[in-house]
This record gives C-alpha cells, structure tokens and sequence, in this order.
C-alpha cells in the first residue's frame, strides 16, 4: 500500500544520510588527528580542548594502602574503596556502591549536587569494615572521577568549563569541582581530601594500565562519550611548564565536542541538538553516545508512525523525548524471537503501541541497526584518528609494538551490536596485519579503580 511505500522511502533515506563507507570514515579519522594537532599547539586552537591532566605517570603497582574514590558520570555515582597490596600484592579487597542521580539534582543548585554526593559517600565510609581500616592513622583520601570538561589546575583542582550530558547548573561553571566537594564534605562532617581531581577516561587509562602495561588509550562510551591517551610532553606546545620527569601528559581530548563536515548527520541529529540543552556542543557524543542513541531512534519512528505506519493515529507517548533509552533499543536490536516478542513488548509497555505487524517490527530493528551502526563505525573512526596521532596505525620494521586500547561504559559494556561493529570497523580501517597489533579490553569500572590508584600515586602521605 501507499504507507509501505512511504515508510520504505523514510528508511531509505535515512539509512542513506547515515551511510559510513570507509572513505568517508578515514575523512573523519584524519579530521580527528588534525584537529588534536591543533587543540594541543594553542588553547582553544580547536573544538577539541586537548585537556592537560596533570598526570604525568601512571600508577606502578607498588601502591599500598586504603584508597577511596568518587565518580560522577552520568546516570549514576558510584563510590568505592580499594585496599592496595603494594608491590606484586595488587588490589587485595574492594567494594563499590552505585547510587543514581534524582534528575533534579542535575539542574537544581551547586550545593544541592554535592550535598546529594557527600551525603552518599559519608554513608559509605560509614560502613567501612575493620578489615579494610587503614592502621597508619592518616585521614582518608578521596581520588574524585569527574567525567565533565574541566580545565585543571593541579593534580587535584580544576575548574568547570561546562555542564553535559543533561546536566546543567549554570553557577558551577567556572568554579573549583574540588572546592566545591570538599566544601560538602565538611557540610557532612566529613573529614576527607581530594587527592586527585580525573577523568573518567584518565581513570580508566590509569585502572587499564594497572592491569595491562601496554594501555595507552581508553574510551568512554557511556551516556556521553570521550578519550584520553598518553602523549609526548614535547609534543604538546601549549605547555609552558616544567617537562615532567616521565617526558609524558596524559591528555583528555573531551572528544565528544569533535565536529567535521565529514560527519554524516541527519536532520534528526539536527533537531535533536537544537532542542537540546547544549546545542551546538558535543556533536560526536550525539551521534554516537548511550544518552542519544536511543532518541535518534525515537525521533525517526516518531516521522515513521506519523507518516507511514498509523497514520493519524499518532502515538502520544512516542513523542516524549528521551522516553526510548538506549538500553530500550540495545533490547530491540537484539531480539532474536522469531516474531520480534521483545520489539512488541517494548513498544506496548512504554509507547502503549499494540497494533504493530511482524513488518512493521522489522522496519523498527532495521532503525536500530542504522542508528548504532553509524554511531559504532564513528566511534571506530576517532579511535583510527588517535591511532595516527600516536604513529601506531602502522607498524614499524623491526618493532614489536602492541597497543591496548581501555574501553568501559555502559554502552560498550551492553550493548553488542555496538561493540562489535566497533571492533569490525577498526579491523577494516586499519588492515588485518596492524589490528594484529592493537587490542581493545574492556576495563570494567576503570575510572573509578583509576581514581582510587592514582589517589594513592598522588597521596600526600605516602
Ligand atoms: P556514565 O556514562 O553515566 O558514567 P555508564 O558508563 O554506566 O554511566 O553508562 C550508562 C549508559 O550506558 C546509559 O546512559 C545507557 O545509554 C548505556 N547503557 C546502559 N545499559 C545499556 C544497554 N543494556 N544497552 C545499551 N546501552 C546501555
Ligand atoms: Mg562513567
């Protein structure tokens, strides 16, 4: 019928603006190397901030002690505390508790944020078990996982640059994340110092190098997405200071604001940024992180149900953004039920849509299938990007070089299709006999282990 026809032409197109052939994908991979060539000679050189850390070495393993650490990503927090054994001892005991973040504390005030987290966290320590009680008598130490742009200061200071992924309380920007927490901890009475202020993607590097000496990249793909690599520290001009001993800088590329005109976007990708709360900001982490996949997705069935599938019988609920997570669609994509069960019951529990045929629910996976597909093969492409900037795209004679890349967030973690057209891509991008070279580990919960490792590499007390 003519809705067929229509809803045909909806997919076509849109599967066509989505389109990633390789050639496309190297443009965007050579676009990423330039663009870090350009954040690291000046700041603000680039939509790329090219973020020095601070962290100049990575932990040794001969850490030893109580450590506890506090990440703030997105959806959740999660607060742990590791006992390290010190050389050859490894981490000995850990414990982690994850708390979700009530929306209204993403956008309500400053304190409010941060009362919310050393609340949880006092909770926490509370709770500590003789067996972990540090014996050396000095106050515990916080190693504070901050997954946001900041520009550091110090080890352990930074300011806001600005809020994402949802998040949005205008009078942190520019201030002191570190002040601020401790600020709440002694609200709590709390006696604990920020050692040091990271990263997600530092603490994952830090936590995968702990476990595997040859990290030296790591990748969020979570509800936002972003990198950090271990760079030259002559190789990056805008560094005014003392070369670290190390001759090495951790950057935090905060690669989900990267932007090219190679980006295959849609005009649903237009209008979801439009309508977000940061538009023009982040464009690589809308098109190929967790907190957007799903509402690309939604935002095309939306044009599908209007004009093709039910006609005017036009589903209220489906035109709630962000009502479809990407968990929702990762649930979809990979039903295997003959009859798309999974697909029906998703689409009646949440969109209240009963009256879908077999067709119909394929159209709808196929949907999936281009959202994630698209976003995997561009993750794969910034990952080529850094590669070449590090000179490990090709192998070089005689050397025996192996690169692992630490992967963690949720995204990553759960969501297959994702993952393994990632991991596909990379291998078609770089050519069988590098990828031989180059291994990706999913570190799982490294930022926060990181967290902790490198509070204890920057405690003042050991
Ligand atoms: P954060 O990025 O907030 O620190 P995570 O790394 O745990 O937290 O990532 C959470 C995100 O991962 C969610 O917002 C969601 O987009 C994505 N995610 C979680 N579970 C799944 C799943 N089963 N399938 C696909 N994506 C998922
Ligand atoms: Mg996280």
């Amino acid at each position: 019928s003519g809705k067929w026809v229509k809803a045909m032409e909806i997919v076509k197109e849109f599967e066509e603006s989505c389109r990633t052939p390789i050639s496309k994908l190297k443009q965007v991979a050579d676009a990423m190397t330039v663009e870090m060539h350009a954040g690291l000679a000046s700041e603000g050189g680039s939509k790329l901030k090219m973020l020095i850390t601070y962290v100049d070495s990575l932990p040794t393993g001969d850490e030893k002690g109580l450590f506890y650490a506090l990440d703030l990503g997105g959806t959740n927090f999660r607060v742990l505390r590791v006992l390290l054994g010190g050389k050859d001892g490894g981490i000995l005991k850990q414990q982690f508790k994850e708390v979700s973040i009530p929306p209204n504390k993403m956008t309500g005030s400053s304190a409010a944020l941060f009362d919310y987290i050393a609340a949880e966290l006092a909770k926490f320590v509370a709770q500590e078990e003789d067996d972990f009680k540090s014996t050396s008598g000095r106050p515990r130490e916080l190693g504070f996982t901050f997954s946001f742009p900041v520009m550091q200061t110090s080890i352990a200071s930074g300011t806001l640059l600005r809020w994402t992924k949802g998040f949005s309380i205008d009078e942190t920007v520019g201030q002191d994340v570190v002040a601020e927490l401790t600020k709440a901890l002694e609200r709590q009475g709390l006696e604990m110092r920020v050692s040091a202020l990271v990263n997600d993607t530092v603490g994952t590097l830090a936590g995968g190098k702990y476990a595997n000496n040859d990290v030296v990249v790591a990748v969020i793909l979570g509800t936002g997405s972003n990198a950090a690599y271990v760079e030259r520290a002559q190789a990056i001009p805008k560094w005014h200071g003392l070369l670290p001993k190390s001759g090495e800088m951790v950057i935090n590329m905060e690669w989900g604001n990267f932007r090219s005109s190679h980006l295959p976007l849609t005009e649903y990708d237009q209008a979801l940024d439009a309508e977000s709360l940061n538009p023009g900001e982040q464009i690589y982490e809308k098109v190929i992180s967790g907190m957007y996949l799903g509402e690309i997705f939604r935002r095309v069935l939306c044009r599908m149900a209007k004009e093709a599938f039910f006609g005017d019988i036009d589903p209220p609920k489906l035109k709630e953004p962000f009502i479809l997570g990407t968990p929702v669609m990762s649930a979809m994509h990979h039903d295997t039920s003959p009859d798309l069960k999974v697909v029906a019951n998703n689409l009646k529990d949440i969109l209240e849509i009963s009256n879908t045929s077999l067709k119909m629910r394929k159209v709808i996976v196929q949907l999936c299938d281009i959202v994630a597909t698209r976003g995997a093969r561009l993750s794969a492409a910034g990952l080529l990007g850094i590669l070449k900037k590090m000179g490990r795209d090709t192998i070089k004679e005689g050397e025996k070089q192996k690169t692992v890349i630490a992967m963690d967030g949720g995204l990553y973690e759960h969501y297959e299709e994702y993952r393994n057209s990632l991991e596909n891509c990379l291998k078609e991008l770089l050519g069988e006999e590098v990828f031989k070279t180059i291994k990706i580990e999913h570190s799982n919960d490294g930022s926060g282990i990181g967290a902790a490792l490198l509070n204890a590499s920057h405690s003042q007390y050991l």
